[in-house]
């Protein structure tokens, strides 16, 4: 086991857009594979049809490839271990449960949902209180354990329809290891006989998944908490097949819990509080209904993956921001922690605004350019980047950017009205006028003589300057707050902070 190269593998199966908690599980393995030289490797689990949703497997790769991600190996690169899609690997699975037949680890079940159900049924009424098709059950149900030999092979050659179960043994521990929980011990009385083959001719979820981890080298398996009930299952599998020595280790990622109270973060957690669970929108085939994501919300990639990296795992110093190199470098499963971690939607909000603040002014201007240029715009880049340095320090998004800053290319429209309705008075209707025609006068438009004019004008006016400041801004831009005044007053430029400055002044006249 120890010389083995680490290969590691995200696998998704397509039944929805990919969940934040999805990506985090993702970004752990890629983390991983990357710290110790190995491969990362993408498996869609698709041998459900009934859940396969249609768009939703390029999502997650745009999704994955939006973060940063690269995979080794997968549907779109291919590899030595392909085909990547469990629905094009069908044909390698069923050797699987005929093997186990023949060891006696499985069986066929020839049940009916109606003999199912009835089954069920008779078990609740009888107050147990979790109905299974197990190790006691299965002894009045119609299998290959119940029927005679003779019956068995009659019902296989006419076609009836039958799955595969795994047979649990009666009474056994199951013991194996999880990176992050420690042993972990099963009785096998709480596990039931899974389908292992389904009567459609495909392999469930759990034969199909240890079948690929088999033949794909896996050498850990990171995933989420939810899987952790069905581990002992697939270690059984591994031994039943003769598998044991190459099991891949187990690591049960905790969940993402709700910012408020407990549980599992879902979507409707997202709608009522307001932030995307989703990396990328996504838009319900069925059903039609929209979810906005972290990229459209305006989100850097490196910002959503710093935050999500932080969820659950900690570097053990006071570092919060990373890049990704440092990311693979600090990871380790040791340092995942066993409990959930409660998702804190500002927390999300201030990593994107410390990626927002390191940012180039001029790759920020690019971005910002297309939006103006949806607002009808035509600004000049020189110009857009001196504006994207002054409100970058006031902003947590690239897309706050036109609200917060249109006034730069377009005259204010309002004006804050508490600022007017508490500030403007005689005095500063003496002094606006005239500090226009003083600016106006200036040969030398630069931020220190600007300051010092706007002194100077208030003193021969006898007016105090603090009492026509938030008023300058407000006449400048209809904010009341905003970026360091006289920086954003010689950017506007000369010739458009007299016009603005007369204008105000008729209009409040
Ligand atoms: N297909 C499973 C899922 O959708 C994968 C679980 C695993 O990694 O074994 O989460």
């Amino acid at each position: 086991m120890e010389d083995r190269k680490v290969r590691v593998r995200f696998a998704p199966s397509p039944t929805g857009p990919l969940h934040m908690g999805g990506v985090r599980t993702a970004l752990y393995n890629y983390f991983l594979a990357k710290k110790l030289g190995g491969d990362f490797i993408l498996r869609i689990e698709d041998t459900d049809q009934t859940r396969y949703v249609s768009g939703a497997e390029e999502y997650m790769m745009e999704a994955l490839e939006w973060c940063g991600m690269q995979f080794d190996e997968g549907p779109r690169q291919g590899g030595p271990y392909g085909p990547y899609r469990q629905s094009e690997r069908k044909a390698s699975y069923r050797q699987y449960a005929d093997q186990l037949i023949e060891s006696g680890h499985a069986y066929y079940a020839f049940d009916t949902s109606e003999e199912l159900t009835e089954m069920r049924e008779r078990l609740t009424k009888a107050k147990v209180a979790a109905p299974q098709y197990n190790a006691v059950t299965r002894e009045s149900m119609k299998n290959s354990l119940t029927l005679s030999e003779d019956e068995v092979k009659r019902r296989l050659d006419n076609g009836d329809q039958y799955v595969i179960r795994i047979k649990i043994p009666r009474k056994e521990e199951v013991r194996f290891h999880d990176v992050i929980r420690g042993w972990v011990v099963v009785h096998t009385s709480q596990m039931d006989d899974k389908v292992l083959f389904k009567s459609d001719g495909m392999p469930t979820y759990h034969l199909a998944n240890i079948v690929d981890d088999y033949l794909m080298k896996i050498t850990h398996v990171i995933r989420g908490e939810e899987w952790l009930p069905s581990a002992p299952l697939h270690v059984l599998l591994y031994r039943y097949l003769g598998w044991e020595d190459v099991m891949p280790a187990f690591a049960h990622l905790p969940l993402i819990l709700k910012p408020d109270g407990n549980g599992k973060l879902s979507k409707r957690d997202g709608d009522r509080l307001g932030f995307p669970v989703f990396p990328l929108n996504w838009q319900d085939p069925t059903s039609g209904e929209q979810s906005q994501g972290y990229r459209e919300r305006g989100y850097f990639p490196e910002a959503f993956v710093n935050m999500l990296a932080m969820l659950g795992w900690n570097p053990g110093t006071n570092q919060e921001i990373f890049t990704m190199e440092e990311l693979i470098e600090a990871f380790s499963l040791e340092r995942v922690g066993k409990s959930g971690s409660k998702f804190d939607p500002e927390k999300a909000k201030w990593y994107n605004q410390q990626y927002l603040r390191t940012r180039d002014d001029a790759e920020l201007a690019d971005i910002f350019l297309v939006k103006l240029k949806e607002e009808g715009i035509d600004a000049d880049k020189t110009y857009v980047t001196a504006v994207c340095s002054l409100i970058k320090e006031k902003t947590q998004f690239t897309s706050e950017f036109w609200d917060f800053g249109s006034y730069f290319f377009l005259k204010p429209t309002d004006f804050d009205e508490q600022v007017i309705g508490k500030r403007w008075n005689e005095n500063a209707a003496r002094f606006f006028p005239v500090l226009a025609d003083d600016l106006n006068g200036l040969a030398d438009w630069k931020t220190d003589v600007i300051e010092t004019t706007f002194k100077s004008t208030a003193e021969k006016l006898e007016i105090n300057p603090g009492h026509v400041m938030q008023l300058f801004r407000v006449l400048l831009s209809g904010q009341g707050g905003g970026p360091v005044l006289f920086e954003m007053t010689e950017l506007l430029g000369q010739e458009e902070v007299v016009a603005r400055l007369r204008e105000g002044v008729e209009r409040l006249k």
